[in-house]
């Protein structure tokens, strides 16, 4: 019996519609959202990302621009930007698109940016929010990734949910994520022995690693649901994620495709946090009138 397919080029577009009609409240109240993205260096991935982002930004309607640098620029360049779309009133969301060029101290610039303008969720406070029971903005992909099992209605609580991959932009805010949810998570990760055993019990199954394919049937049990996070180009330039799609979706419940899974949903996320980051300073605006009128009107 083949799985059902996880669609996120659709449920991406409907959360794209959604969040459209949401940045339109905003320009009505002469608010519109901003993005500002830092992309240091030539990796033709992350060209090919940034391009991605500011094309759905475009369409919904979120102002978006690029500030691009070259691999061996000083730190402190980079710093020196993100202080100041930090003090941007126009920009209400900075990104650094990852990776940096190894010479760049990655943490130090991750959390030089405003946890208020953090849409990636990367800032320590924002991670640590998380593991704390709440975030400011959650890291898109596994945000992503739950959006998907919401919209497929696919319960978590009590459920076996095993995470392949640690890293801290999916593997770990995905556990946390699932965790909260009310799942039983565990973390397989390249020291892990026998990764077969814990990802047989898995009733949800994501794998996030970089590893083409190294998912395959034998390790699913079957009807379960599983979420391909990995993206890897092969040599002959195609793209496959990091289980065997074909031999998988005869075993699985439900399955994501790569590419049309959780890509996607990673750039609604992206949005749905840019959105909110201009929503929490339009209230703050309205607050502020509040406060004036309401001062205008004491004794
Ligand atoms: P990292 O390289 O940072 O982390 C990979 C993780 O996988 C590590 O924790 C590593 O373990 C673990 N791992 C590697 N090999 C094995 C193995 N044989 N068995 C078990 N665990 C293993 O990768 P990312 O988390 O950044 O990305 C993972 C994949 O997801 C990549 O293909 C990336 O392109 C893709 N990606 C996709 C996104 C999307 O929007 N769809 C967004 C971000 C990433 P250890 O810690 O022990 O080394």
């Amino acid at each position: 019996m083949s799985a059902t397919l996880i669609d996120g080029v659709a449920v991406s577009k409907a959360i794209r519609a959604q969040w459209k009609q949401r940045v339109d409240a905003l320009k009505a109240i002469g608010i519109t959202p901003g993005l500002s993205v830092i992309l240091v260096g030539d990796n033709a991935a992350s060209q090919v990302y940034v391009r991605n982002k500011a094309k759905a930004c475009g369409e919904v309607g979120i102002h978006s621009e690029v500030h691009r640098y070259p691999a061996d620029v000083p730190q402190e360049v980079v710093l020196g930007k993100i202080r100041e779309l930090n003090r941007d009133s126009r920009i209400h969301g900075v990104l650094v698109q990852l990776p940096l060029p190894p010479r760049v101290d990655k943490a130090k610039v991750l959390d030089a940016i405003s946890v208020d303008k953090d849409v990636d969720g990367f800032h320590l406070c924002n991670m640590g929010a998380l593991v704390a029971g709440g975030a400011v903005f959650p890291p898109c992909t596994p945000y992503g990734v739950m959006a998907l099992l919401d919209h497929y209605r696919i319960p978590l609580e009590g459920r076996n949910a095993v995470v392949v991959g640690r890293s801290n932009i999916v593997g770990k805010p995905m556990a946390l994520m699932l965790l909260a949810r009310d799942a039983t998570v565990s973390i397989c990760t390249s020291k892990t022995r026998d990764l077969r055993m814990y990802t047989l019990l898995a009733d949800i199954l994501v794998v996030a690693t970089g590893r083409p394919k190294m998912i395959g049937a034998d390790m699913v049990k079957p009807g379960a649901v599983v979420i391909d996070v990995g993206i890897n180009r092969l040599l002959d330039g195609r793209l496959v994620g990091d289980v065997d799609f074909e031999a998988v979706r005869e075993v699985a419940g439900f399955v994501t495709p790569v590419p049309g899974g959780v890509g996607p949903m990673t750039i609604a996320m992206l949005i749905a946090n840019t959105v909110q980051a201009a929503e929490r300073t339009g209230s703050k605006q309205t607050e502020t009138g509040a406060a004036a009128v309401h001062a205008s009107i004491l004794p």
